[in-house]
């Protein structure tokens, strides 16, 4: 920690002749000391690391001489021989004291570096309370907004990291705590927690990979495969109540369902030929397979028509119809992948979120959205260049 104490104002103070010697004792009584002599007792108490004694003579300077220049400098000395000597808390007061009084000053980030290092110097593992992880979080966040510039900020980025990493570890431990005891929707919240606020710490893989596990077990908890169609809408309605506000969710046979992903190299043997989903399945979310399944029917009649032979039609019917449907498959496929990583949208502001949902498939882009629906691709366009959120 020797790099915190500036060499510039040690050299500042040593100018300044040394006249004293180090008198220490427990009954102290009040002696009026030239404030050249006070200052350069407590500079040689930093220089042999005595931080307590140093802290205390450092108080004296501005105590006897609160109008010298010296007593600034004592003030800020006193900061780092609080925090040299462990004594955090005081040192975190003398700092704050410090910024009030010299909001202006040349050396008032030091200040607040060393109120947060203060803080920082406190963090405890994540078994226990994290109030002091939040301030160091606060005060080295003051530090980097306040200095961009400064050499502090370039070290208060580096600790705002392991900061952040150590809170997102107390929201994972708490997490699997709720996963362990099977409370889900108290886990979820947790590793959501991790996902939205600290989205840059090692723990988000984790708090990602345990919320897919947290989706599964909710919907076993609630036995949802065992239920009918109408008791999963009357559970659901439960849990959307305040999303609802007194109205009924509507149900079009909303069954649970895992989807059947299904696709054919081949496509017909001697005299048999697929269409429709005994061929391939297109995902429900971009509602095209019975379209599909016609458009094949269609496809091997022209092709069957255009053709003598059977086997020749069969051949045709494949050569021709499959790039298209294969088109529609990937995009069905792209868009299914959007739906799989539905909660990562809902980080989204609205506008973002609303062209996600119109181009997830792929088989939009800007252009057509553009030729489409002008007034939302303006909107749109607007709040990405304004960075609002709607
Ligand atoms: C819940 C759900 C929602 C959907 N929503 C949409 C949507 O909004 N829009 C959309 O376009 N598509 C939707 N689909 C997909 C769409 O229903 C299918 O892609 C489409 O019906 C496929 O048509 P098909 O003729 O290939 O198969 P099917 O419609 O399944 O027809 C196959 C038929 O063959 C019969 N059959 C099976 N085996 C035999 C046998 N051995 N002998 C005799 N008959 C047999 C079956 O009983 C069935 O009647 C949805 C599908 C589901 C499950």
């Amino acid at each position: 920690m020797r790099q915190l104490f500036s060499p510039s104002r040690l050299g500042a103070a040593v100018l300044l002749i040394v006249l004293a010697g180090c008198g220490n004792s427990k009954n102290e009584v009040y002696i009026e000391k030239p404030v050249d002599d006070l200052y350069n007792k407590a500079m040689d108490a930093v220089v042999d690391e005595r931080y307590s004694e140093a802290a205390k003579t450092f108080e004296q300077v501005e105590s006897q001489h609160p109008y010298s220049v010296w007593a600034t400098k004592s003030q800020l000395m006193s900061v780092y021989s609080q925090y040299e000597a462990g004594n955090y808390d005081q040192a975190v007061i003398a700092a704050d004291r410090f910024i009030q009084l010299h909001p202006g000053h040349r050396d008032v980030a030091y200040a607040y570096y060393l109120k947060a290092i203060c803080y920082y110097m406190q963090i405890v593992d994540v078994g226990r309370d994290q109030r002091t992880t939040e301030l160091a979080l606060r005060s080295l966040d003051d530090v980097v907004r306040r200095f961009p510039d400064s050499k502090y900020a370039r070290d208060a980025k580096l600790k705002l990291d392991f900061t952040r990493d150590h809170l997102a570890g107390k929201e994972m431990e708490i997490g699997r705590y709720y996963l362990n005891r099977q409370e889900y929707l108290a886990a979820m919240n947790r590793f959501k927690r991790v996902i939205d606020n600290y989205q840059t710490t090692t723990h988000v893989p984790e708090a990602l990979e345990r919320l897919v596990e947290c989706d599964l077990a909710t919907w076993q908890r609630y036995g949802f495969a065992g239920k009918t169609v109408e008791e999963s809408q009357a559970i659901c309605e439960q849990v959307f109540a305040a999303t609802l506000d007194g109205h009924a969710l509507v149900s079009n046979k909303s069954v649970w369902r895992n989807f059947p992903w299904i696709w054919n190299e081949r496509w017909s043997f001697r005299n048999m030929v697929l269409i429709g989903d005994a061929l391939h399945s297109a995902h429900f979310s971009i509602g095209s397979g019975t379209r599909l399944a016609i458009e094949d029917a269609i496809a091997l009649t022209k092709a069957l028509e255009a053709e003598t032979e059977i086997a020749a039609g069969l051949a045709r019917y494949q050569s021709e119809r499959k790039p298209i449907v294969k088109k529609l498959v990937t995009a069905a496929r792209t868009s299914a992948d959007w739906y799989e990583h539905f909660s990562e949208h809902m980080k989204l502001d609205v506008m973002d979120f609303a062209y996600s949902y119109i181009t997830r498939s792929g088989r939009i882009d800007d252009a057509r959205l553009r030729a489409m629906s002008p007034q939302f691709m303006a909107r749109h366009e607007a709040a990405k260049n304004s960075g609002s959120r709607s």
